[in-house]
């Protein structure tokens, strides 16, 4: 957790706070080598996972815990059972014997004896004497028909009251990495609590969101979350904590926005109906109403000079590009160039495809930039970037490269947002006049991640699918059905006009086995069910003009089948295809599971869906059963978080999320809306953090922003 944790970009540059000077009375940060116990060794093998100083130690949460506080008496140990004793050493010694020595134990409680057996540590023969009392911790074993305790964790108790730190409490298990040994640690910790804990740490939130929030203070926080004296102080502490990241990661992220707010400005677009008005008599429909209010929104966003920082959120189908087309356009009338990016070239090439004859005849230049795109032609669009005349870019993340110098970029939009790291985006905004940025998305973002990773966007809606659209119906196969479902997609292709996909869904183009898999299914179903119906195959590895043919004559309605990997996921369209089937269904999040499904059902024919798919895995079986039962994006988008966790959510590209280690997105809603209030209120009274009795948690956030640094 933690090295990965170091690589992550931040999620933006701290703005306000970072720019403060760190308070004059400030710890001089102590190494972790001033500790007891921790040696040359041990500090190194503590570094290698991103612990330095004192204070890394005190982060350095428990992986889990364990309660050693029942006594278990010697008389009830069966074997299996893990439990924890106490008793008097009655006999004790080492039996070597040829390859290792065994140091054995004998001890008894007021109700029998057991064994206990360590190999290899003959030492522990000093630190034990007849007559001691122990606390023993472990699995109990059958050995010739004895119960005995084999390595168990101990612990010599010299007075009533001494504190035990390894039995006898709830005891923190800590992550291991080669170097480190559970016990040691622990014991290092404990000397961490107890002397440099009250020495080092201080208090940085305010005395009244604390008790506003009934939270701990911050020693008390750490040193529970260590030795917890019991299950419900720990839950206290990690409130605590967690407040502490969700707080500090709200003050960033809107006192970043605020930031931004004063100081960047965008170019303004002129807010004016009559500038779309063109543009609406050349559609071929009537927008719908939640396309009308995300126009209006989005307008009255570019109008400002405060940069817009928008999120289009939509169901798939729900016709985000023709709202896109209508800003695109809007710069345009307003003399300035746009941008708009497709994750793939597939999808920029249709976006191209379709929206230059349409801008064309509206008198707007257009131009595409792809990585395919040839040297001269490039170098064309080059020119007419730096020109400056008012043209719609439409490309791949080609456009966003530096060598690409606009001179009058009003406005970018983002064409399914969920492909696209946050570091993209964070470049993206670095040009200056800062575009406005619209990012669209079909992948709906749950309501804690709104708040954190997406915090600093507006959201705008659409709710509503255009008219006429009729439901998908989505069935879960089983593998004994599947031929006959095959079957009738054959049948229907070929007597009706209707037309189908069939996904090879791989999790990456790269996989070669995949690749390979794909094409074999391609031509089995060629040379098998589906000989003599036109088939097509479509993947990223194919020459572009392969694809180009293949697309155009699916389109066109010529290639009935299209047998294709997941290129098809991101926004293709064609109106015509009334049937999918997802084999390897089981491999894919609920999320990409809709998107893929959004492909079709977007005539005004019934489509189904057939996932193929034998999940191993509870989970695994319940993603199917939900896309079997609902195709709303948002519920599909909460059930997909609660599965996978937020860190899945969005694919590996995602980051900005360890920032959150105790913290978590579905488990812990309400203490982020709390604390997410509590920045917004302190931001009101404290915007610059100039009260002095900030500075401390000026700093807090300051050194919690730079471990995200690279
Ligand atoms: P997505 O939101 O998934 O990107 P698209 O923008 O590709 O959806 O739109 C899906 C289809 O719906 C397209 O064929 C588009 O022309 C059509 N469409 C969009 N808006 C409307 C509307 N208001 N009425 C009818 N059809 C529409
Ligand atoms: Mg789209």
């Amino acid at each position: 957790m933690w090295p990965d944790r170091a690589r992550v970009p931040p999620p933006f540059a701290m703005t306000n706070v970072e720019e403060k000077k760190q308070p004059q009375k400030r710890l001089e940060p102590r190494s972790a080598q001033f500790v007891r116990g921790i040696g040359p060794r041990r500090f190194e093998a503590l570094n290698r996972i991103g612990v330095h100083t004192v204070k890394n130690l005190c982060y350095f949460f428990p992986r889990r815990y364990e309660d050693r506080t029942r006594f278990e008496s010697v008389a009830n140990l069966k074997p299996g059972m893990e439990v924890t004793l106490r008793g008097e050493i009655l006999a004790q010694g080492v039996k070597p014997l040829k390859k290792f020595a065994i140091f054995e134990m004998v001890v008894g409680d007021s109700t029998g004896t057991i064994q206990a057996v360590w190999f290899n540590q003959p030492y522990l023969k000093n630190q034990f004497r007849v007559g001691d009392q122990v606390i023993l911790s472990g699995k109990v074993e059958c050995y010739h028909n004895q119960v005995q305790l084999n390595s168990p964790e101990y612990e010599r108790i010299e007075r009533a009251e001494d504190d035990p730190i390894h039995v006898g409490r709830i005891i923190p298990i800590y992550p291991l990495t080669e170097g480190l040994v559970q016990r040691s640690l622990r014991q290092a910790m404990k000397e961490v609590i107890d002397r440099h804990v009250p020495n080092e740490i201080e208090e940085f939130l305010p005395e009244e969101i604390r008790s506003r929030n009934s939270l701990l203070d911050l020693t008390t926080a750490l040193r529970t979350m260590h030795f917890p004296e019991d299950w419900r102080s720990l839950e206290q502490a990690q409130k605590r904590i967690i407040f502490d990241e969700f707080f500090t990661f709200e003050l960033m992220l809107l006192s970043k926005i605020r930031g931004i707010r004063s100081r960047e400005k965008s170019m303004p677009f002129e807010k004016n109906s009559a500038l779309l008005s063109n543009f609406r008599k050349a559609l071929p429909f009537e927008l719908t109403n939640d396309q009308e209010q995300a126009v209006k929104e989005i307008t009255d966003s570019v109008s400002q000079t405060i940069p817009m920082n928008r999120l289009l959120q939509g169901e798939v189908g729900s016709g985000k590009t023709v709202v896109a087309a209508a800003m695109l356009y809007l710069a345009a009338q307003n003399r300035l160039q746009s941008a708009l990016v497709a994750p793939t070239e597939i999808l920029a090439e249709q976006h191209f495809g379709k929206l230059k004859p349409f801008f064309e005849s509206l008198g707007v230049q257009t131009a595409l930039l792809t990585g395919s795109v040839e040297e001269n032609e490039r170098s064309r669009v080059y020119e007419q970037a730096q020109a400056g005349a008012p043209t719609v870019f439409i490309g791949t993340h080609a456009l966003l490269q530096e060598e690409v110098q606009f001179q009058r970029l009003g406005l970018v939009v983002i064409d399914e947002q969920h492909r696209f790291g946050v570091a993209q985006r964070a470049k993206l905004l670095l040009r200056r006049p800062r575009p406005h940025l619209l990012v669209m998305t079909a992948t709906p973002i749950p309501r804690t991640l709104g708040l954190t990773l997406y915090g600093d966007l507006d959201m705008t809606i659409l709710r509503q699918l255009p008219k006429g659209r009729k439901q998908i119906k989505t069935y879960w196969i089983d593998r004994d059905k599947e031929e006959d479902v095959l079957k009738h997609i054959r049948n229907s292709v070929a007597e009706k006009d209707e037309q189908a996909y069939i996904l090879f869904p791989i999790i990456e183009e790269t996989e070669r086995s995949d690749l390979q898999a794909a094409t074999q299914e391609f031509e089995r179903l060629q040379k098998g069910i589906f000989r003599g119906i036109p088939l097509g195959l479509v993947h990223g590895r194919l020459a572009k003009k392969e694809r180009d043919n293949v697309m155009t004559r699916f389109h066109s309605g010529e290639i009935k089948v299209l047998v294709a990997t997941s290129v098809v996921e991101v926004g293709i369209d064609n109106p015509n295809v009334t049937y999918m089937v997802i084999e390897n269904a089981e491999r894919f999040g609920l999320s990409q599971l809709h998107q893929m499904r959004g492909r079709i059902g977007r005539g005004t024919k019934e489509s189904m869906c057939f996932l193929f798919g034998n999940p191993t895995t509870e989970d695994g079986k319940k993603r199917l059963r939900i896309l079997t039962k609902t195709n709303d994006g948002f519920t599909i988008a909460e059930e997909d978080l609660a599965l996978r966790g937020p860190g899945d959510f969005f694919g590996t590209r995602q980051t900005g999320l360890p920032y959150f280690r105790v913290a978590s997105l579905t488990r812990d809603v309400s203490l982020l809306l709390a604390a997410r209030n509590e920045a917004a209120q302190f931001l009101e009274r404290d915007p610059d953090f100039s009260q002095p009795e900030h500075n401390l948690l000026a700093a807090e956030i300051a050194q919690r922003c730079t471990q995200f640094t690279p």
